[in-house]
């Protein structure tokens, strides 16, 4: 087995499954008896392709994605998807809206309005991005290429747990939630993520485009980011990231050997109302956000008196409880819930919030 690991609690790249990990260990010098690792292989091969072939079938059945969409494996992380939404669905200066909820919404919109005339529809700015603006306060335009918004507030620790109701084509940037519970894909033009919470390590960008919506993509739109030359050269356009690519395919299996998305729901339910419980029932930790929309999976807090903050986390760290500390946007703590995090790291970290607690009140 490995050697100890500590509990961590990173918003991303995140903590990723042991029995990955080991698998990749077993096969890094050689992959199933070919004699070289994985990584060393040709992204031509039929072994490589089979790979992703098979990450992509697992994949689909995950998230049961209808054959109408097309996924495609990315490099940039989601942070390239920003420019890459514009120029694939709409010409120049054309009218698209946005939703802002927080630090990853005004990251996609910034980005946007480099290539797009952009509207933020609504904002919760007001609130300090504790919750989300009400559906009937959104100004959507009935010309807009599309409708952006974020489901998943990585910093703010906002969810949304139902989609917008709307009558453009619903683009999300999914990289903090994709995966850690059933999704109706249906109900989007695009889904994006950043591979490194639920989906494997960093270096890889996952795009499930209706194909509908391909085909778009402006004369100016770079070919490494236009989705329709990724779709049409089975996302090997050029040389793909592999070592990224095997281990979201071992992530992938892991996921499905253990029931799939309905199973980790459960699972990160449970985690979840654990640790909002606990800060609910003190009054030395806090959560600034909404019930209903308080995220599974990036929870913040902070504590009643900030000038503990530095001890917290020394003394968090020294008990194997890494990576609390929150953003330094918000400051504060954030406990990052992914499915790799398993419920016993989460009562570790409640046992040692409430014996912190009592060493200090
Ligand atoms: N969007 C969300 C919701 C995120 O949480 C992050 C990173 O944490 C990003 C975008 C940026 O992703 P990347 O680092 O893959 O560009």
């Amino acid at each position: 087995g490995l050697m100890a690991r500590l509990h961590n609690f990173c918003a991303g790249p995140a903590a990723l499954p042991a029995a990955v990990l080991e698998q990749a260990r077993d096969d890094m010098l050689e992959w199933h008896g070919r004699g070289l690792s994985f990584m060393e292989m040709s992204h031509r091969s039929p072994e490589v392709v089979g790979v992703v072939e098979g990450a992509e079938s697992c994949l689909r059945r995950l998230l049961d994605i209808p054959d109408d969409y097309a996924v495609l494996f990315l490099q940039g992380g989601a942070s390239t998807q920003f420019a890459a939404v514009p120029l694939n669905l709409v010409p120049p200066h054309a009218p698209v809206d946005y939703l802002d909820t927080g630090h990853w919404s005004l990251k996609a919109i910034a980005e946007a309005q480099r290539f797009a005339d952009v509207q933020v529809v609504a904002s919760s700015a007001a609130s300090r991005y504790t919750d989300i603006p009400a559906r009937s306060t959104w100004r959507c335009r009935d010309n807009a290429g599309y409708l952006h918004y974020c489901p998943n507030e990585t910093i703010g620790g906002v969810e949304f747990f139902a989609e917008p109701e709307v009558d453009v084509p619903l683009v999300a940037d999914m990289s903090s939630t994709l995966l850690s519970r059933s999704l109706d894909v249906s109900r989007f033009g695009v889904i994006y993520a950043g591979a490194q919470k639920n989906i494997g390590p960093a270096g890889l960008t996952l795009v499930i485009a209706h194909r509908e919506l391909l085909g778009r993509a402006r004369h100016t739109c770079p070919s490494m980011l236009d989705w329709t030359i990724a779709s049409d050269n089975g996302s090997m356009y050029n040389t793909p990231p592999t070592f990224a690519l095997y281990l979201a395919a071992l992530v992938f299996d892991w996921l499905e050997a253990g029931g799939g998305l309905a199973a980790m729901e459960t699972v990160n339910r449970r985690k979840a109302g654990t640790l909002y419980t606990a800060i609910d029932n003190s009054a030395f930790y806090s959560n600034p956000v909404a019930p209903e929309c308080r995220s599974l999976m990036n929870v913040p807090f902070v504590l009643a008196d900030a000038g503990l903050d530095g001890r917290f986390l020394e003394e968090a760290s020294a008990a194997g409880l890494l990576n609390l500390k929150g953003h330094r946007s918000v400051g504060g703590m954030r406990a990052s819930l992914y499915n790799a995090v398993p419920q016993a790291s989460v009562d570790a970290l409640v046992a040692f919030m409430h014996d912190f607690e009592q060493r200090c009140s």
